[in-house]
């Protein structure tokens, strides 16, 4: 894996991209790719943009309000914060983020309706598809009567949901939480699904990911 270049490892990712829309018969515009960038250095983003790639990941507020600081030089740079967010870190995301995947709670998503001033913030309501209880996430019983506060939220669009499947060595593992998802999303009328990771993207876009989140297959390990 250290073998290889950046250039080359994006060039794989679109190529598996490429044959998960086709095995699916979906028009590759149909699915963004999102480098997840947490814990990369810098350098690696800038090399990352410089390919082609627009947008980005974070997980850590922090980490993306120094990321957004230190690379605002670059035109049509997009942030994607996808972690958990606390209450008190909410300025940060409101301030640099062009979509938030996983809003779960009411008080962090009155802070971001608070502190969100240019346009509206778009989000992804992150659901636990799979009962884990140690997870992030919504359960998709409690979903309708979170949906249903949106509206007091201006400042925040809720275009669609997140989820992100218990780890496993088999991505077909992945695959009833992502089609349950999916059902859900269409239940509710909302188009956009941030699903799969380095390990089960491919299935996520065979079951309708509109985003995926792809981190180690791109950069390679992340820093500690
Ligand atoms: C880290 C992370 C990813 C990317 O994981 P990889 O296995 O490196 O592709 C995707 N989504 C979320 C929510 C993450 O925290």
């Amino acid at each position: 894996m250290s073998e290889l270049t950046l250039a080359q490892r994006f060039e794989a990712v679109q190529a598996r991209i490429h044959a998960a829309c086709a095995r699916a018969g979906r028009n590759v515009s149909s699915v963004q790719l999102i480098a997840v960038s947490k814990r990369q250095p810098l350098e690696a983003l800038r090399e990352a943009y410089a390919l082609g790639q627009r947008h980005f990941g974070e997980n850590y507020a922090q980490e993306l309000r120094d990321k957004h600081a230190a690379l605002s030089d670059l035109p049509g740079l997009r942030w994607h914060a996808i972690g958990p967010l606390q209450v008190k870190n909410a300025k940060y995301v409101a301030q640099a983020a062009h979509v938030f995947h996983a809003l779960e709670n009411v008080e962090v998503a009155q802070a971001l309706n608070r502190r969100r001033t240019h346009d509206a913030l778009r989000c992804l309501v992150e659901v636990n598809v799979a009962g884990e209880g140690s997870k992030a996430g919504l359960s998709p019983d409690a979903l309708p009567a979170f949906l249903a506060q949106a509206a007091n939220w201006p400042a925040l669009t809720v275009v669609g949901l997140m989820a992100m499947p218990p780890l496993s060595d088999d991505a077909e593992a992945s695959r009833p939480h992502f089609r349950a998802v999916a059902t859900l999303a269409k239940q509710h009328g909302l188009t956009e699904l941030s699903m799969g990771s380095t390990f089960d993207f491919e299935v996520a876009i065979e079951e309708g990911a509109t985003w995926v989140r792809v981190g180690t297959a791109l950069f390679g390990e992340r820093l500690r």
